[in-house]
C-alpha cells in the first residue's frame, strides 16, 4: 500500500447527488442533512466572456442553454456545461432553500438558506436573463413549475435595462408576474 492511499479523501460525504426531479428534468438532492448557512457545492464550470456565451448558446440551438450560464460581477459567465459539476442541475424555485454567492476570484458557491433534510431537493432563485424577445415559445420554455405558493410562473427575469445581471439576483420581483399569463408548460 502506498503512502498516498492513506491520505484522507477530500470529501467523504458529498452533500448532494443528482436524480430525476419532479420539478424539471434532473435535480439535485441532499444526500445528508445540511445545516443552514452551510456551503453545499461550488457551481463549477469554465469562465467565458458574455460574447462567447452567446455564441455557444446559438451553436447549441438557442436560449435553453442559458440555464447553465451564470453571470459574474466582472461581466463574464460561468458555463456549467463546460467542465461543470452537479451544481448545474440545481433547479430554480420561487421559494428556494439555497442561494448562490459569488466569492472573491469569481467563484460561485451554493449555500443553504435553511436547514435541509436528507433527500430534499435543492433549489435556488435564478431569474434568467434573456436578451431576446420574450415570445410565447420562450415563455413556455422557461415556465416555472416549482409549485411554491408564491410561484411567479416563470423563470425569466423582467427584461433588464442593462445587459449584464448581478450574479446573485434578488428574488423574482413582482413585476415578473406580468409574464405569468404565458401558457403553462408544466
Ligand atoms: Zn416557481
Amino acid at each position: 500500500m502506498s503512502a498516498d492511499s492513506l491520505l484522507p479523501i477530500a470529501d467523504p460525504s458529498p452533500a448532494c447527488r443528482v436524480e430525476r426531479s419532479s420539478v424539471h428534468g434532473n435535480g439535485v438532492f441532499a444526500s445528508r442533512d445540511i445545516d443552514a448557512g452551510e456551503r453545499v457545492i461550488e457551481y463549477a464550470g469554465r469562465e467565458i466572456t458574455w460574447d462567447e456565451a452567446q455564441l455557444r448558446a446559438a451553436r447549441q440551438g438557442g436560449p435553453h442553454n442559458h440555464t447553465f450560464f451564470f453571470s459574474l460581477a466582472n461581466g463574464n459567465v460561468i458555463d456549467g456545461g463546460d467542465h461543470g459539476n452537479d451544481a448545474r442541475f440545481i433547479n430554480h424555485s420561487c421559494a428556494p432553500n439555497c442561494e448562490a454567492v459569488e466569492e472573491d476570484g469569481g467563484r460561485i458557491f451554493i449555500y443553504a438558506l435553511q436547514p435541509i433534510r436528507r433527500d430534499e431537493e435543492l433549489s435556488y432563485s435564478y431569474p434568467l436573463i434573456y436578451d431576446g424577445r420574450h415570445t410565447p415559445a420562450i415563455k413556455r420554455a422557461f415556465a416555472c413549475c416549482c409549485g411554491a405558493p408564491n410561484c411567479s410562473g416563470t423563470m425569466l427575469a423582467p427584461k433588464p435595462r442593462r445587459r449584464k445581471a448581478k450574479p446573485v439576483a434578488p428574488h423574482v420581483p413582482s413585476a415578473a408576474s406580468t409574464l405569468s399569463s404565458a401558457p403553462a408548460a408544466c
